[in-house]
């Protein structure tokens, strides 16, 4: 009996994804999508993004839940999940795609880009003198496999760039600051905020009104993790009061963001689809791959999420 891979997802085309897949894993195992599984008991692997409920309860013999992304928020918080290891993907240029949009966001605030954009309607030479990198304070909330990347590109470009996680860590040019106790201090010294925090239950609306209060007056707001870390009406008001100079948000509460948003209006602030990065098929076969092969022979499992840390 071949081993068979179940894909499941609602915006990833599944030809693209098998047809990336194929050459790293044949004669081994056999690629189907879901709906279409032949022996639901061969399915020993699940590559998914957000199945719907009772998904896995169709496949008795799982031994590997591959998350067909970065955030695991969604697969972790389930109900029936099957005990088997996760693993989430942790590609090359999904983390360049990350950093690019982090490093366009970064360089908008910092070189004042929506002050010129509001004055070009009006015809207006707005001159605002610019400041040298190394006087802007950026700080990257979150220095995971894409926040750490982000980080390093930012600390490239010269800004005066610090980090906050849970557990020290060394990446080039950046300071890393940990534990909650650091955070109001980053927050105060920061002139622009990069929110790459996963969704977990210790991170659930963690910007709150005080966290934005802590922040600079007049500090940019960057969020590209998981709307749901920041206490979005905190936020709106934020900004509404000026407190906040500006925004660029790639991801919200509720997504699509309703059409009554009042963020769609709101002075400086930049709104996006949640697209900052994507999982890109060629890029992350390899490593899906690699744990397919690690659970048939027996080897070591890359990318693994821990259920207890929720990310
Ligand atoms: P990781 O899971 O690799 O890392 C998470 C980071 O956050 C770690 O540095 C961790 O600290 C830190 N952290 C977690 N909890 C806390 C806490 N309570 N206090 C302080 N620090 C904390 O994340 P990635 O960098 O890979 O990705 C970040 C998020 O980006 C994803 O979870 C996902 O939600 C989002 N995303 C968004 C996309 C988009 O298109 N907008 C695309 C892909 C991902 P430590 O290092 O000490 O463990």
């Amino acid at each position: 009996m071949t081993d068979i891979l179940a894909f499941y997802s609602g915006p990833d085309p599944f030809d693209v994804w098998r047809d990336a897949l194929a050459p790293h894993l044949a004669g081994h195992v056999e690629i189907q999508e879901a709906d279409k599984v032949t022996d639901p008991a061969a399915v020993r692997f699940a590559l998914v993004w957000m199945p719907p409920e009772g998904f896995f309860a169709r496949f008795p013999n799982l031994e590997l839940v591959i998350n067909l992304g970065a955030g695991v928020d969604r697969l972790v918080a389930r109900g029936d999940l099957p005990d088997v290891p996760i693993t989430r993907l942790s590609d090359p240029e999904m983390g360049r795609m990350m950093a690019g949009y982090v490093l366009f966001a970064v360089l908008r605030h910092a070189r004042d880009i929506p002050h010129f954009e509001a004055a070009q309607p009006k015809r207006e030479w707005a001159y605002k003198h610019p400041h040298a990198a190394s006087d802007t304070t950026v700080a990257v909330l979150g220095l995971g496999e894409l926040g750490a990347l982000a980080a390093t590109e930012i600390a490239r470009q010269g800004y005066d760039t610090h980090g906050w996680a849970t557990r020290p860590k060394d990446l080039p040019g950046v300071t890393v600051h940990c534990g909650d106790d650091a955070l109001p201090g980053l927050l105060a010294a920061a002139d622009i905020v990069v929110c790459m925090l996963p969704l977990t239950p210790g991170t659930a609306k963690r910007l709150d009104a005080g966290a934005f209060a802590a922040m600079k007056k007049g500090a940019a707001f960057i969020n590209v993790s998981r709307g749901a870390v920041v206490d979005e009406p905190a936020m709106i008001e934020a900004l509404r009061s000026g407190h906040l100079s500006g925004a660029t948000l790639d991801v919200f509460a509720t997504e699509p963001l309703p059409a009554d948003s009042p963020l769609w209006t709101l002075p400086g602030v930049l709104i996006t689809p949640h697209l900052a990065s994507v999982a890109l098929p060629k890029s992350a076969a390899p490593q899906i791959a690699a744990n397919v092969r690690a659970i048939q022979t027996g080897g070591a499992l890359i990318n693994t999420v821990s259920r207890e840390r929720g990310y």
